[in-house]
């Protein structure tokens, strides 16, 4: 066996790093010239700018019932390496308030940008209100950033009468227009929550509507450009300033179907791809509203985590890519053998595994949502005889599947719902242990929701649907068009509404709803609305 085979081998076998492998990535580290080069260690508490260093905007996000996580970006050409930054610390102060005009400031402090964090800033605020509604600024020299707007979570031990929010995926920049999000505003959600592929990594393409900046990104400079260019998206840019944010990524923020540390691509050096996922984990970090606890290690960030909104919902936030081991059969869509349903699959990984199940017994919530980002729905998507599931999604990974759906079905988890992205469509899959036999009982109910732009323009009926309606029992909905998802909680109700859009392909384009769903409390199991 090759070293890199043998390297490869243990990273399937074991499903995380070994220490083989993180001392020759720490070692190729070390050589990279960046990380060898000092910052001139000046604070600049009263900085000037040539242009406003605010163009990226505001974001907020992670709420909890007293604090959220206040974000900005100093970059004064957010195109450029470095963001037209100079390499100096700089001091940038924040206000929060409960009123618009920032009339009378509730908590206010100072923070340092530096270089090494491409100039971000990640302030973690405490001491507010439970369910309230709070404005914020930045301020760095005699610059001003718009004002964000935020909210923070109700008090864990109330149960409110409703929460709305909206849910988004796979927003390619040269398919469409961000429009969706436009309309996703004045839909008023308290909360985002964005389930991966915030960005796409490959080189700029003629012909398409919009055209991203440079090659196929690899550098952190890349990434952080990759991420500007995104974010200078007015739409976009405008709903993080409008209410808190939880993101998860899925693979296209760091490369195409990657799995833990292994490339789709064949023969690629995984000490390599670590270090390119050390540029994709911290520029995601940096242009993202979280927690000093994501911080990435090297080539590693933790993203799963929960988030509750009073006892009303609770989110488990997922990260189905950093763990998981390679794509039974080669990746390619294939029935389910004994490759699919091995029982060393892993999606989750060990840890993050016992972590969701040590949750989700614990929950004193009314409706647990898993916020992942593949299909969870066991769907043939065959378009003729044969049997087709993607490996890519649960399909590939069905042992550890029927086992996290049985468990919530026998600790009796109280509702549980997933929301997921990544296909680019819209489904609702009632979801059983086993989804191709249609006399066990519902366990969940998933809404995936479609993309923001990837795909481009699609159909609101699809050929394609009574075909695969009729192969698979839990299918309730399957539709081909763009935008996202809004989710209306009470006590009493889960209602998912299907917000699509006319065009993405040209700027301006109307919304409407194409179907809407129906849980009932205690009763699993989507309906029409
Ligand atoms: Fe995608
Ligand atoms: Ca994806």
């Amino acid at each position: 066996m090759k070293p890199l085979d043998s390297i490869l081998s243990a990273i399937k076998n074991h499903g995380h790093l070994n220490r083989r492998l993180w001392l020759s990535y720490c070692s190729a580290l070390a050589a990279t010239p960046i990380l060898g080069q000092s910052v001139s260690g000046s604070i600049v508490s009263q900085p000037k700018f040539g242009s406003d260093p605010f163009l990226l905007g505001v974001a907020s996000g992670e709420p909890t019932p007293s604090g959220v996580v206040l974000w900005t970006r100093l970059a004064p050409k957010p195109l450029e390496p470095h963001g037209g930054m100079p390499r100096d610390l700089i001091e940038v102060s924040w206000v929060i308030s409960e009123e618009e005009s920032l009339g009378k400031i509730v908590k206010q402090g100072k923070a340092l940008a530096t270089p090494q964090l491409g100039h971000s800033v990640h302030i973690e605020v405490d001491g507010l209100k439970p369910g309230h509604w709070y404005y914020f600024q930045f301020r760095a020299g005699d610059a001003k950033s718009k004002v964000g707007r935020t909210r923070t979570m109700p008090a864990l031990e109330s149960l409110p009468s409703q929460l709305k929010f909206g849910f988004a995926s796979c927003q390619h920049y040269e398919q469409g227009y961000f429009t969706a999000y436009e309309h996703m505003l004045k839909d008023s959600p308290d909360m985002v929550i964005h389930l991966g592929d915030y960005l796409y990594e490959g080189k700029g393409k003629e012909k398409l509507v919009r055209k991203h900046i440079g090659n196929e990104i690899d550098s952190l400079d890349d990434y952080r450009i990759r991420h500007s260019q995104y974010r200078l998206d007015p739409h976009l840019n405008q709903m993080h300033a409008a209410c808190p944010w939880l993101v998860t990524w899925d693979d296209h923020e760091f490369d195409n179907n990657c799995a833990g540390s292994i490339s789709e691509e064949k023969n690629v050096d995984p000490v390599n791809f670590l270090k390119r996922r050390a540029n994709a984990y911290q520029a995601y970090y940096e242009m993202m509203p979280l927690r000093k606890r994501s911080l990435p290690q090297g080539p590693d960030m933790t993203l799963y985590r929960t988030s509750k909104f009073g006892r009303l919902a609770e989110f488990y936030v997922l990260d189905t890519r950093q763990y998981r081991t390679d794509q039974p059969n080669n990746d390619q869509s294939s029935p389910l053998n004994a490759a699919a349903s091995h029982p060393s699959n892993s999606m989750l990984g060990s840890q993050q595994g016992r972590w969701l199940k040590s949750e989700l017994v614990q929950s004193q919530s009314q409706w647990n949502c898993l916020a992942q980002q593949v299909m969870m729905g066991v769907n043939n998507v065959s378009r003729d005889e044969s049997e087709k599931y993607s490996m890519d999604q649960w399909p590939g990974y069905l042992s550890e599947r029927a086992d996290l759906l049985s468990f919530m079905e026998t600790r009796q988890v109280p509702n549980p719902v997933v929301i997921t992205g990544d296909i680019h469509t819209n489904w609702v899959n009632d979801l059983r242990v086993d989804d191709r036999d249609s006399n066990q009982a519902v366990v969940a109910t998933e809404f995936v929701g479609t993309s923001i732009t990837s795909g481009g323009n699609g159909q609101a009926v699809s050929p394609f649907h009574d075909i695969l309606k009729s192969r698979n029992p839990g299918l309730k909905y399957f539709n081909n068009q763009r935008g996202y998802v809004i989710c209306t909680v009470t006590p009493e109700t889960w209602r998912s509404d299907y917000r699509v859009m006319e065009s993405v392909t040209s700027p301006q384009s109307k919304v409407s709803t194409a179907a809407s769903f129906v849980i009932e409390n205690g009763k699993p199991g989507a309906s029409k609305a």
